[in-house]
């Protein structure tokens, strides 16, 4: 569970914070929170590239709108992330502004992350932006999103971030200072875990979530942000941006907050952007022999080894593989059929495939090069 850290030269950085750290309630966006949050990124900024992906807005729209619950209903949320953006923005520009850090707004929905074309227009933005060295502020777009499509927390949306444009350091600033072994406000013995190496289901296991009414995301959505970014191969650290100067001291490879270790075998960009960037369209459930071929002969999924078929997706879209006792989700992949071609030829022999679609087409479900094993 426990390693050293491995920090190479960061060169990309991406910092996020949660609503807890730059709001205050009644308030929103908070000048002292945010002044800090601006002196302690300028004080690592020279000679990086970073990008900011701050949550906020729907906290700050609600001490704006006299809000004292968080907003159930869809259009009020949104409502009150459009107030709260443009004045969380507004502060953002004053406070960065005083230390000569030129921001840029950026609001991304899933969509723009699960589509390839938006995605890689995404990067492109972000990569143009820190060119001109200024930093992006990120946030979901709240006020277009609604809750089935969103990425949901800034934590997976972070990660996420980080991965698309190959960051060398993900840090998650929140008020807590790292992964404890339990919870620490309840048993006096919990321990803060240092370092982690890889994030096993006794990792996730530890996630100990409070709900309160700012923040979306807790230790999980933290955990699940890890996953992500030691997929793409970004090592993270959660820290507690409650204690000044610990950008610093996280970049000096000092031992502050918990550190998650990057996986060595990283996957592409494109795998990665298969396997986590999209929500799943659809869900093909598998045979054994099919599992077995995938898993660990590293084939292709082809129409014989289908047994049920959810969802209605298009050819070129992501699917969930499901397979093996329980029907658990083991892989995703882009189909090379739509929905209704797949249920047509679903069972079929490779050369039934033309009889049974009336025209020729792939041979393969789903090609392994397009497939990733989670
Ligand atoms: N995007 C939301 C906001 O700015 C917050 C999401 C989160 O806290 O993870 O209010």
């Amino acid at each position: 569970m426990s390693g050293t850290r491995r920090l190479g030269r960061v060169r990309r950085l991406v910092v996020k914070v949660g609503s807890g750290l730059v709001t205050a309630p009644g308030v929103g966006a908070s000048p002292p929170r945010i002044d800090a949050l601006a002196a302690d990124i300028a004080s690592v900024s020279e000679g990086r590239r970073i990008v900011l992906v701050s949550s906020g807005a729907i906290a700050t729209g609600m001490a704006r709108l006299g809000l004292a619950e968080r907003p159930r209903s869809i259009p009020e949320k949104q409502a009150a992330a459009a107030v709260g953006q443009s004045a969380l923005m507004w502060q953002y520009e004053a406070a960065f502004g005083r230390h000569r850090i030129p921001v840029g707004q950026v609001l991304l929905t899933a969509q723009d992350i699960s589509d390839r074309a938006r995605y890689l227009n995404a990067k492109n933005t972000l990569l143009a932006l820190l060119k001109f060295d200024v930093m992006p502020i990120v946030n979901e777009n709240d006020t277009v999103a609604v809750e089935e499509i969103k990425v949901g927390d800034n934590d997976n949306l972070s990660a996420l971030v980080a991965s698309l444009i190959d960051a060398d350091l993900l840090v998650l600033l929140t008020d807590v200072d790292g992964l404890y072994t339990d919870d620490p406000s309840v048993n006096a013995r919990a321990r803060k875990l240092d370092t982690v190496d890889a994030i096993t289901d006794e990792i996730v296991g530890l996630a100990h979530d409070r709900a309160d009414r700012v923040s979306v995301g807790g230790m999980a959505t933290k955990l699940q942000a890890a996953r992500k970014a030691a997929a793409a191969g970004v090592p993270m650290v959660i820290a507690s941006g409650l204690e000044p100067g610990v950008l610093r001291r996280v970049l000096d490879g000092e031992s502050v907050g918990t550190y998650f270790a990057p996986k060595a075998d990283r996957l592409g960009a494109r795998k990665r952007w298969i396997a986590f960037a999209v929500p799943p369209q659809g869900r093909l459930t598998v045979d054994a022999g099919a599992l077995a071929a995938l898993t660990q002969r590293g084939k292709s999924l082809l129409p014989s080894g289908i047994v049920e078929i959810e969802g209605d997706f298009d050819s070129g879209e992501v699917v969930a593989l499901l397979g093996g006792a329980g029907g658990k989700e083991f892989a995703r992949g882009v189909v090379n059929f739509d929905a209704t071609e797949l249920r047509k030829i679903r069972g079929a022999k490779t050369q039934e495939i033309e009889h049974r679609l009336g025209y020729k087409s792939f041979d393969e479900v789903i090609h392994r090069d397009n497939l990733v094993i989670l």
